[in-house]
């Protein structure tokens, strides 16, 4: 999986929906899998939608081509719909989130004038390029801190000969062979980063270099995914397979997309290797543990708590529940009154249902992605029978009629919009306009007047244990 199509995905989820709600409009809430990535629905602007990268816990430099360039680690990719990935879309080139990289600079450059105002470190999109003669490349710079005054540039190249580069990092290939780019900071020269040039003639075949990961280790429970990001560098390389390799399956396995499945406790290594350069490697740790099913169903003041904290047994199957059902016919009949139709996207998921979701998300944009949106197994209030989805899954539900009419009037019949704007950090969850929980109609008024959500009333915390 390429960093660039998740990316896309991540977009395309983020416009579409998300809490362990099944996706499409029209989906089967039985099917366990309603997915479809290339079903044509927008793909919207992401850059407000994707979270930066988490750093790497590891040593990136331990994944990274020992030729010299264990200063600067690649943190990011360009876009790339690799053949091999399954989930690959094509769309014009993305801003990309800065990833900190504790390997970059002297972190302790610039503490002195840790005031905010100056530059103490500089990133950059990408640590190796590759150029044909006559032909350019630039990779993007972000200087930080954010609120530093004077972000200016210096650009030099180490042998203009080889490659030139303009005062604004614009690298020209002049002809075949290795140099290296520096740009520094105009405000604190001590800080720079470093580009390795290659450049080539067009009949060149451009090989793969160097692979970064997003993250080089990774938790996982038995029975559930994650998937790391890789880029290949150069990003123009011709030939970016991958070969995935386990070097212990009884722990975790990993399929030729990078997919990694815990299957028994305990640790090992999972190894990406280039197929156009396969002393080209880059690994990530891999530590599985057995999950923890709730014993039993929470309630609090008689109402079921079902979020990251409080899950419900594997064996909780409840079906839709009929009090919930009956106060949402009475929610459908009022707004048909007002001239607005709502239907149910998704009602009851199982905890089996929810597995297989929560594992085609994470097969798709990795963990870290999924777990904004797709309850675990046990922890999507799907599960409890007293959630709907409605209409549509679409953050811009809440600016049509019924999306305004669910906002005002759904605590009317016992039901809360769960997952609200702004309130991810308290939920757990992204923003879903679009997903009624039924807590009844006193909870539901109190909720509605004090504008808080269940986290919030109850004082409790909706945290995955690991
Ligand atoms: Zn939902």
């Amino acid at each position: 999986m390429t960093k660039q199509s998740g990316r896309i995905l991540a977009a395309v989820l983020a416009g579409l929906l998300l809490t362990g709600c099944s996706l499409f409009k029209g989906a089967d809430q039985n099917d366990p899998d309603p997915v479809d990535p290339n079903a044509g629905t927008g793909i919207e602007e992401p850059a407000g939608s994707v979270d930066p990268v988490t750093p790497p816990e590891g040593d990136p430099a331990d994944a990274v081509d020992p030729s010299g360039t264990a200063e600067e680690t690649p943190t990011e990719g360009q876009p790339d719909a690799s053949a091999n990935d399954p989930g690959a879309l094509t769309t014009p080139e993305l801003p990309t989130p800065v990833v900190p990289d504790p390997g970059t600079s002297n972190p302790s450059e610039g503490t002195e004038a840790g005031d905010g105002l100056h530059v103490t470190d500089i990133r950059l999109d990408k640590y190796i390029v590759a150029v044909e003669v006559g032909k350019s490349d630039m990779p993007l710079v972000t200087m930080l801190p954010s609120t530093a005054l004077d972000v200016g540039e210096i650009w030099t190249s180490d042998d203009t000969a080889v490659a030139s580069v303009s005062t604004w990092g614009k690298i020209t290939g002049i002809s075949p062979g290795e140099c290296r780019v520096t740009v520094r900071s105009t405000d604190n020269p001590d800080v720079k980063a470093v580009v390795e040039v290659m450049v080539v003639e067009s009949t060149d075949v451009i090989h793969v270099k160097q692979i970064s990961l997003d993250k080089y280790e990774t938790t996982i429970h038995v029975g559930l995914m994650d998937m790391p990001w890789v880029t290949m560098y150069p990003t123009n390389a011709k030939d970016k397979g991958e070969i995935w390799t386990s070097d212990d399956t009884a722990v975790a396995t990993v399929d030729q997309y990078g997919r990694i499945t815990g299957v028994g406790p305990g640790t090992c290594t999972v190894t990406v290797r280039s197929k156009d350069n396969q002393d080209v490697t880059a690994k990530i740790t891999v530590h599985v543990k057995i999950g923890e099913d709730a014993k039993e169903p929470t309630y609090i003041d008689g109402t079921l708590i079902v979020n990251r904290t409080y899950g419900l047994p594997r064996t909780y199957n409840p079906g839709v529940s009929a009090e919930a059902k009956a106060a949402l016919d009475e929610l459908i009949a009022g707004a048909s009154e007002d001239g607005l139709e709502f239907w149910v996207e998704s009602g009851f998921r199982s905890y089996d249902q929810q597995l297989s979701l929560y594992n085609t998300y994470v097969g798709r944009e990795g963990k870290d992605a999924a777990d904004r949106y797709s309850a675990r197994p046990g922890h999507s209030e799907h599960q409890s029978g007293l959630a709907f989805d409605l209409n549509s899954f679409d953050d811009n539900f809440d600016q049509t009629p019924e999306g305004k009419w669910l906002a005002a009037h759904a605590w009317e019949y016992g039901f809360t919009l769960r997952y609200p704007k702004d309130k991810e950090d308290i939920t757990g969850f992204m923003y879903e306009p679009w997903h009624v929980r039924y807590i009844g109609k006193t909870l539901a008024q109190k909720l509605h007047d004090s504008g808080q959500v269940l986290e919030e009333y109850f004082d409790i915390t909706s945290v995955y244990a690991d």
